[in-house]
């Protein structure tokens, strides 16, 4: 048996016209993040730390942005395609916990939706699967609402020692 941590960490422009996607859902909100798929940096943190739990590449390099595959793609899927290849690893998730930096909108309300249509996905329960919602407290571009940025961390469990 081995245990395993990744770490993952995305940013996305915050723009006028698009729909905003975050953990999976789309929140009503006047801007969207700036993306070739939907542009849901909670759930490409999410994606990252779990490539980086696996040993693999990384999101930019698995799901290139040159690739007219993955344009308006939903995130989701791509957050389902890495979990079927962390099970063909063998591995079981145990735990992810994330903080997502938002100065807008307001994130709370919406956390337990997140939870449930990311924990899903990741077959794993709501208390396995933390989201918490900051803001940066009006500090540089992240605190004048001209990006959403998340990061997340997972904990994967390999039969295999040698995985
Ligand atoms: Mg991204």
């Amino acid at each position: 048996m081995k245990i395993k941590a990744g770490l993952g960490y995305d940013i996305h422009r915050l723009v006028e016209g698009r729909p905003l996607y975050l953990g999976g859902i789309n929140i009503p909100y006047t801007k969207g993040l700036l993306g070739h798929s939907d542009g849901d940096c909670l759930i490409h943190a999410v994606v990252d730390s779990l490539l980086g739990a696996l040993g693999e590449k990384d999101i930019g390099q698995l799901f290139p942005d040159t690739d007219p595959a993955y344009r308006g793609k939903r995130s989701t899927e791509i957050l389902s395609e890495v979990v079927e290849r962390m099970k063909k690893r063998k591995g079981r998730l145990q735990h992810i916990d994330t903080i997502v930096i938002a100065e807008e909108p307001h994130l709370a309300p919406f956390i337990p939706k997140m939870k449930d249509v990311m924990g899903r996905i990741l077959s794993i329960a709501a208390a396995d699967l933390g989201i918490k919602a900051k803001t940066n407290e009006g500090i540089g571009a992240l605190g004048q609402g001209k990006a959403i940025a998340a990061l997340a961390h997972a904990i994967i469990l390999f039969p295999d020692s040698r995985s």
